[in-house]
């Protein structure tokens, strides 16, 4: 949903916004029955048979559950950045870029995200900087292109923020470059964060076998998609630490999807 052009979900030769794919998808599951239901999951107990949903103070029943709870943003840990969140730190540039028009902003990140970032962010800031910790980026090769080609966009590499400094707004951040050790100041009205994402398995945690970094574990085995409870599948970027892609994470959901149908079978008798 936070995404603006996806350029490489199949079918849609000149790209599509985000928003709108995700609003397509939900109608074409209407279409077939599916029922959204849009509150927070508070809990589940997966100890139960049928397995327990408690959400927003109704508690649903389900003999099977697909867990795609995906991932979150990963904040930089440094002085500073947490504080002045919402006041110049921001993770979103499709949703904060036009408060940063003709303003100079700084974007943490080589890879596709810091990219879309920086790109969203030339449409309306004066000068765009990406800081990186490398000296070259992670991000697909179309991607650094249409950065590369970018007047307006500056590369910092082998640089890392240490803090973002500011009183009531961000005012600044404090780099440090790797490679030679110097320290330098940048003033910038805007910092973007696009350093990864942190699986969102939170509620899922002591219930279902996780890697260390929260990542639930997939137990490709007679269900391709099986979490470590029987009856319980996963899909997506909670799972998947590697691949991270719109169509992988559909693509997986619809094996869990056919996984689940073939557990109800399976299990109908008894
Ligand atoms: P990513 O590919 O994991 O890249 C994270 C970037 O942040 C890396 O360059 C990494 O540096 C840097 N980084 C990580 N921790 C850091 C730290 N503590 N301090 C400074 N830098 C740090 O994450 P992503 O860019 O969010 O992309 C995730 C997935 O989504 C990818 O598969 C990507 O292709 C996909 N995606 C696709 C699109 C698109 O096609 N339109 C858009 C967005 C994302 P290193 O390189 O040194 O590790």
């Amino acid at each position: 949903m936070l995404t603006t052009t996806v350029d490489n979900f199949p079918g849609f030769p000149e790209g599509i916004q985000g928003p709108d794919l995700m609003m397509a998808m939900r109608k074409q599951a209407e279409r077939f029955g599916a029922e959204f239901i849009t509150v927070n999951v508070s809990e589940v107990d997966l100890d139960k048979k049928p397995f327990e949903i408690s959400a927003g103070g109704t508690v649903y029943l389900a003999k099977t559950i697909i867990a795609t709870t995906g991932a979150n943003v990963l904040w930089l840990d440094a002085p500073g950045v947490n504080k002045l969140i919402g006041r110049g730190v921001s993770s979103c540039a499709p949703c904060d870029a036009p408060f940063f028009k003709d303003k100079k902003v700084a974007v943490v990140g080589g890879g596709d995200s810091a990219m879309e970032e920086a790109l969203t962010l030339s449409k309306y800031a004066s000068e765009v900087f990406i800081i990186h910790r490398r000296d070259s980026l992670r991000a697909s090769q179309a991607m650094q292109q249409k950065v590369l080609a970018n007047p307006k966009i500056k590369l910092l590499w082998n640089s890392e923020v240490t803090e973002a400094k500011g009183e009531q707004k961000l005012e600044k951040v404090i780099i440090k470059n790797n490679k030679d050790v110097t320290t330098s100041e940048l003033v910038v009205d805007g910092l973007f964060i696009a350093i990864g994402h942190k699986p969102d398995s939170d509620i899922f945690k002591g219930k279902l076998e996780m890697n260390e970094t929260g990542f639930v574990k997939n137990f490709y085995e007679k269900y391709h998609t099986a979490t470590s409870i029987p009856g319980v599948f996963v899909a997506g970027d909670v799972t998947d630490a590697q691949y991270k892609q719109a169509i992988t994470a559909a693509g997986m959901g619809c094996t869990a999807g056919m996984d689940a149908i073939k557990f109800l079978e399976e299990t109908k008798n008894s």
